[in-house]
């Protein structure tokens, strides 16, 4: 009866692929099969990669960094990363962090990782969308991996710029936000790996993470889940 329903409803609301919005089929979750077939796959976390370690090079000291998925203009992965951000599909963050996360497991270089810190999310950007994108990935990885992932630690931290003579229009355009780290008592001597959904310029992971390296004993590497460097 149960699958009597289902049928039903779908034949109105069409769950449909986030790739390429085609209806999914039964057995289908998030992704429909060839979108899950063609996904572009780096393979990076196989190898010491160089490619993605060059894009902090004399920047900060990073440990390991890996991507999921090639980034091109146009392509479906810029298309999930959309609706991932931008259309409510924060499921399909969970979904491929948890399928990256089964992959990291397996991979020495990553089996020392102590927890998944996600990059916090802009406080005006979040109030706007819901949620945070990445921390439904580093929910993801977490699952994927085994091993827990930590909100309360790499925060966004507000420093207003001088307000004299603002007009109370204005005022919020001198607000910036920065990275800032609490609870550092947890993060203290651990390897933790810090997830993103792309990664461009490196300029965010940067910032986040020049807090981190401040640590006594932290080590710090990357994920994300596509690369726009290759
Ligand atoms: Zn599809």
């Amino acid at each position: 009866m149960k699958q009597f329903i289902d049928n039903i409803f779908s034949m109105f609301y069409p769950r449909l692929c986030v790739g390429c919005g085609n209806a999914l089929r039964q057995n289908e979750e998030l992704l429909c099969l060839p979108c899950l077939l063609h996904l572009p796959e780096t393979h990076f976390h196989q190898q010491h990669d160089q490619v993605l370690r060059d894009v902090f090079a004399g920047r900060v000291p990073v440990r390991e960094v890996a991507s999921l998925l090639y980034y091109n203009k146009g392509s479906i992965v810029q298309h999930i990363l959309h609706q991932l951000k931008y259309k409510g599909e924060k499921e399909i963050g969970r979904y491929l962090g948890s399928y990256y996360g089964r992959q990291l497991a397996k991979e020495p270089r990553f089996r020392s990782v102590d927890c998944i810190l996600p990059i916090p999310l802009h406080s005006r950007k979040l109030r706007k969308r819901g949620y945070n994108q990445s921390e439904w990935i580093a929910m993801g990885l977490s699952e994927g991996m085994g091993i827990s992932y930590l909100t309360d630690v790499l925060v966004r931290t507000q420093f207003t710029e001088t307000q004299t003579k603002k007009s109370r229009f204005n005022r919020w355009e001198n607000v910036k936000e920065v990275f800032g780290v609490q609870h550092p008592e947890k993060i203290r001597y651990k390897h933790v790996l810090v997830c993103d959904d792309v990664l461009t310029t490196g300029a965010t992971m940067e910032a986040a993470i020049q807090h981190l390296v401040g640590i006594e004993g932290v080590t710090v590497s990357v994920v994300t889940l596509a690369t726009a460097t290759h």
